[in-house]
C-alpha cells in the first residue's frame, strides 16, 4: 500500500469521529502497480454509487444491508485509471435533502466548523475532499447536489453535460435530472477527472456518443474576449450583504483582466416557478425509481404475515419522513388522473425555463452567480422562509443545470466569517472546456486553489 493511501486511510479514521462523513472506509484496499492517469490519486466515492462486495446504501436504512455486485461504470473508469478508491460517503436518504443532515449514519458535520452544515446530498464527498482527506470524491446532482456542498466546503464542484458520464451502478434519484458529478481542491484536477470518467457507455443509453477530446492540459484561464454574463434575478434577492461584495469584487477582477461582463435577466415569474417545478418531477420520477425499494429480493425486511405486510412495514420504517412525503407527492402526481395536469404540465414548465435558460446564454459564453446566498446554515438554524424569492430563486436557481442538462461547475469565493462559499458558472451544452477555462480564471483571480481545512479532532 502507497504512502499516499496509508495516510489517507488514517486521516480519514482521524475525522470521522467529528465529520461523520464515511459510511465505510476501505481498509483493505487492492492496488496494482500500473501507471495511469490517476496514478497516487486516493479517491471516494458517496455511497449510492455500486461497488462490488462493498457496502452501498445510498444513505438509507432500507439498504443497510446492501453489499453491491458489481462496480459503477465511474468506478470502473477510475480503477482503469489507477485511482485508488477508500471510502464511500455519507449522503441525504437516496440523494434526497440538501442538508446533510438525514443519512441513516446520521448528520455530517462541515470541516470549516461542526456547527453548521456541509450541505447535501453529497455531504460526506465534499467534506473527505475538504479536510484534505482525499484528492477526488464522487457526487451525484439532481438539483445541486454537488454543487451546493462545494460551495458550503470550499472546494470545486462538478456536473458536467448530462449524459457526459455514465450513471450505470448508481442508485437513482430522478433519471431525467440525476448527473453524475464529482468534487476536487483545485480546476485542473476537475479537468482531469472529467477526462477520465467522461465517454460512451453501451450499458447507459443516456451517455453521449461523441468523445470529449482531452482538454485539461491547454486550459489556459485568459479571459480576454469573453462575455460572461451575471445573473441579476440571483444577485436581486440576496440580502447578505458580504455575499454580495465578494461577488461584486469577483466581477470587477473579471472586468479587469479582459472579460466583458454583462447583466443578464431571466423572466422573473417563470423563474419563480423553478423549485416547484423541480420537485414534481423529481418526486414523480423517484417515486416510480424506487418502486423496487420493497425489501422482498434485497434490502433490509422487517418481519410480517403477507408480502403486502412486509412491504408496508418496511418501507414505512426504512424511509425517513422526508422521502415518505415526497413519496406521497409523486404518487399523487403520477395518478392516472392527475398525470396531465401535474406531472406533463411540470415538464411544460420545464422546457419554458430551458428556453429562458437558452436566451440567456445566447450572447454571453457563461452565466455567474453566487452558489449560495450566504455560508453553510448552521445545524438547526436553517428557518429560512420558502416561499421567499430569496429561497425560490437564489438558493435553487442551480435546478436549471439540471433541467437543461448545462455543464455547471462551483469554485470557491471567499470567506464570510471563516466559512467558505462558492460562484457558480453555468455554460451551454458540451461545451465542458470553456466551462473549465472560465473556471480556471476565476480561480486565478481569487488565488482560492487547493483550500484544506485540517480538521481538528
Ligand atoms: N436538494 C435537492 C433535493 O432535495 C437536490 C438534491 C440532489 O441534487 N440530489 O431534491
Amino acid at each position: 500500500m502507497s504512502e499516499q493511501i496509508v495516510k489517507a486511510l488514517k486521516e480519514l479514521h482521524r475525522i470521522q469521529p467529528v465529520t461523520n462523513a464515511c459510511i465505510t472506509i476501505i481498509d483493505d484496499v487492492s492496488t496494482s502497480n500500473h501507471v495511469g492517469p490517476l496514478s497516487d490519486w486516493v479517491i471516494a466515492a458517496k455511497d449510492n454509487f455500486a461497488t462490488d462486495g462493498i457496502l452501498t446504501t445510498a444513505g438509507s436504512k432500507i439498504l443497510s444491508n446492501y453489499i453491491g455486485v458489481y462496480d459503477a461504470t465511474a468506478i470502473k473508469k477510475i480503477k482503469e485509471a489507477c485511482g485508488v478508491i477508500v471510502a464511500k460517503t455519507a449522503l441525504d436518504e437516496l440523494g434526497m435533502g440538501g442538508t446533510g443532515l438525514t443519512c441513516f449514519t446520521g448528520p455530517v458535520f462541515n470541516p470549516y466548523n461542526q456547527n453548521h452544515q456541509a450541505g447535501g446530498s453529497s455531504s460526506g464527498s465534499a467534506v473527505v475532499v475538504a479536510a484534505g482527506a482525499v484528492r477526488m470524491a464522487l457526487g451525484s446532482d439532481t438539483g445541486d447536489s454537488v454543487r451546493k456542498p462545494a460551495s458550503f466546503c470550499g472546494i470545486v464542484g462538478v456536473k458536467p453535460t448530462y449524459g457526459r458520464i455514465s450513471r450505470y451502478g448508481v442508485i437513482p434519484y430522478a433519471s431525467s435530472l440525476d448527473h453524475v458529478g464529482y468534487f476536487t481542491q483545485n480546476v485542473l484536477d476537475a479537468a482531469v477527472t472529467l477526462e477520465v470518467l467522461s465517454g460512451f457507455d453501451p450499458l447507459d443509453p443516456t451517455t453521449i456518443i461523441e468523445p470529449l477530446l482531452p482538454f485539461a492540459q491547454s486550459l489556459t484561464g485568459d479571459l480576454k474576449g469573453k462575455k460572461i454574463g451575471v445573473l441579476k434575478n440571483v444577485i436581486e434577492h440576496i440580502d447578505h450583504v458580504e455575499t454580495c461584495d465578494l461577488f461584486n469584487d469577483l466581477v470587477s477582477k473579471l472586468e479587469d483582466s479582459g472579460a466583458e461582463v454583462i447583466e443578464v435577466m431571466i423572466n422573473e415569474q417563470l423563474l419563480k416557478t423553478a423549485l416547484p417545478t423541480y420537485y414534481i418531477i423529481a418526486n414523480c420520477e423517484a417515486t416510480a425509481n424506487h418502486a423496487n425499494l420493497t425489501t422482498v429480493n434485497f434490502g433490509l425486511r422487517q418481519p410480517g404475515l403477507d408480502l403486502k405486510e412486509i412491504m408496508n412495514a418496511s418501507r414505512t420504517g426504512g424511509f425517513n419522513s422526508l422521502l415518505r412525503k415526497r413519496f406521497v407527492i409523486g404518487s399523487y402526481g403520477l395518478k392516472d388522473e392527475n398525470q396531465e395536469f401535474i406531472f406533463k404540465k411540470a415538464q411544460k414548465v420545464r422546457r419554458l425555463l430551458v428556453q429562458e435558460l437558452n436566451q440567456a446564454l445566447e450572447n454571453v459564453d457563461a452565466l455567474i452567480a453566487p452558489a449560495s446566498s450566504t455560508i453553510a446554515p448552521k445545524i438547526g438554524e436553517d428557518n429560512i422562509d420558502k416561499l421567499s424569492n430569496k429561497h425560490l430563486i437564489s438558493e435553487n436557481y442551480m435546478v436549471l443545470g439540471n433541467f437543461s442538462g448545462y455543464p455547471s461547475i462551483t469554485v470557491p469565493m471567499g470567506y464570510i466569517h471563516e466559512m467558505p462559499i462558492g460562484v457558480n458558472i453555468t455554460t451551454k451544452a458540451n461545451t465542458e472546456p470553456l466551462m473549465f477555462d472560465v473556471a480556471l480564471a476565476i480561480e486565478m483571480l481569487t488565488g482560492l486553489k487547493n483550500q484544506v481545512k485540517k480538521v481538528i479532532v
